[in-house]
């Protein structure tokens, strides 16, 4: 409850004018008895439908790849704070076009959100994602009956049909009642890492009664103009035993990004690991290249601040991307607040242009403080840059249907190769995926058709490895 109350105390809602405040309460009263909200402190929905995930598309700009929900079970508990969200899903196109893990078949995706803690469970594993906070807190209050206590325990106001309200540094909302007060439409804008503040509408149709509490059969969401969840809701039951206990590892992970290990793997070229998605630093003559800014600006500033200490006294002139998605990009922002250029590949020159240009008044970032205007510059096939001594060749990995404006970057003195998603070592003994995922055999193509001469693979996920753990993984003789 503690949670419940400090999370709504900072809920924001607009012109209480005293006059209006006993309407304001009698009409939230009313709502709240039309769906049944009143008594009502937990709740079970399930369901299947389709799932997009948002910023994983194949091309910037467009709707994520497609998954098909076998099954969906959302528990929510109101008292608490705190919302399971479990999905069975597969992907809609094998191979998949697009990103999000490459798992072949059926596979169960658990988001988990209890106060201001975010995490993901995979088997018996709990792992935190704080980057998801502000959308699981907004999938939260949106919720018909979480619009309404969101209202309630801020003493919020409704104007005619519309409750505005909001979670400071997440989101804010406004939702739309139809004619029996029931909630129709919430329309948010979200803050998100890449795309500073990002319209989100979730539309509520065909309500039914279950044991005197009303829920929508069918619920849609749409992220930034693109349809991101569609479900049919089939079960709905009330007041359910919602115990959704914080992992110990959890709560001690206070703020995993902010974790980098840094790995030198020749002169001037650092290897930065620590957490999920790394980075990459290459010291030039007189500035510094960053290959990759992933998840946020916690991320991002840890890199930095790692970056500095590695190599003071020269600035990071670029900043490499290798893709749009938001796991890869969510520190891109930061990065051009520092006054990096950022390198992409032309493919996503546009969205990456309208990224640094972006407001950010949800939630302020570094770029939204810093106040600067950032270059972005684009690569079709491939980009020399180099000081005389050291040479970086930025290329395009053609062909890969993760996403088609991947680039890697090859240092040729080294005999390195640093790229993300196109192969991610597994663990070591795992058995090889058969048939071979296509993005490790397109990537092969890659350096065969390039004529790479690679010794060591830098993953932007995983471990260094040398290059015949590639091909092994691709069925490729070395
Ligand atoms: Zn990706």
């Amino acid at each position: 409850m503690r949670t419940l109350i400090f999370l709504l105390t900072s809920v924001l809602l607009f012109s209480p004018l005293t006059a209006d405040a006993q309407d304001n309460r009698a009409a939230l009263e009313a709502a709240a008895k039309a769906l049944g909200a009143t008594g009502l402190k937990s709740i079970e929905i399930q369901g299947g439908g389709t799932f997009f995930w948002f910023g994983q598309s194949y091309s910037a700009g467009t709707a994520g790849p497609q998954f098909n929900v076998r099954s969906f079970k959302r528990v929510v508990n109101y008292d608490t704070a705190s919302l399971l969200d479990e999905m069975v899903r597969t992907r809609a196109l094998e191979p998949p076009k697009g990103g999000g893990p490459y798992v072949r078949g059926e596979h169960k995706a658990v988001a988990v959100l209890s106060g201001d803690y975010a995490w993901n469970v995979m088997g018996e594993t709990a792992a935190p994602a704080p980057v998801a906070l502000a959308e699981r807190q907004l999938q939260l209050w949106s919720t018909p009956h979480g619009v309404i206590k969101a209202a309630m325990a801020g003493k919020g106001t409704m104007q005619g049909r519309t409750i505005t309200f909001a979670v400071p540094g997440s989101f804010k909302a406004t939702a739309t009642l139809d004619a029996a007060n029931l909630v129709e439409r919430v329309d948010a804008t979200m803050a998100n890492p890449v795309l500073g503040d990002v319209p989100v509408t979730v539309s509520y149709a065909d309500y039914r009664d279950f044991g005197g509490v009303k829920f929508p059969t069918k619920i849609r969401q749409n992220y930034g103009g693109f349809p991101a969840l569609d479900i049919t809701v089939t079960e709905v039951t009330p007041n359910v035993a919602a115990d959704i206990p914080v992992p110990d590892n959890i709560k001690q992970a206070s703020n995993p990004y902010a974790r980098v290990q840094s790995q030198k793997a020749a002169d001037g070229v650092w290897y930065l690991t620590g957490g999920t998605h790394h980075s990459a630093v290459i010291e030039m003559s007189d500035h510094v290249i960053v290959v990759e800014s992933p998840l946020n600006d916690d991320r991002a500033l840890a890199v930095i601040k790692e970056t500095r200490a590695l190599v003071p006294n020269k600035p990071i002139k670029y900043l490499v991307v290798s893709h749009q998605h938001f796991d890869h990009a969510g520190g891109v922002r930061a990065l051009a607040g520092e006054g990096a250029t950022l390198i992409v590949h032309d493919a996503s020159l546009k969205f990456f242009q309208q990224v640094v240009a972006a407001p950010a008044t949800v939630s302020p970032d570094h770029l939204a403080k810093s106040g600067r205007k950032a270059t972005v510059e684009g690569v079709r096939d491939r980009r020399v840059l180099t000081d005389g001594t050291r040479t970086v060749e930025i290329r395009q990995i053609a062909g890969i249907q993760h996403a088609d404006d991947m680039l890697m970057v090859y240092l040729p003195k080294e005999k390195f190769l640093i790229e993300a998603d196109a192969y991610t070592p597994p663990a070591p003994n795992a058995a090889p995926m058969s048939p071979p995922s296509p993005f490790n055999v397109t990537l092969v193509e890659n350096i065969t058709k390039q004529g790479l001469a690679i010794d060591q693979i830098l993953p932007l996920h995983g471990r260094m490895v040398p290059l015949a753990e590639l091909q092994k993984a691709a069925g490729v003789a070395p």
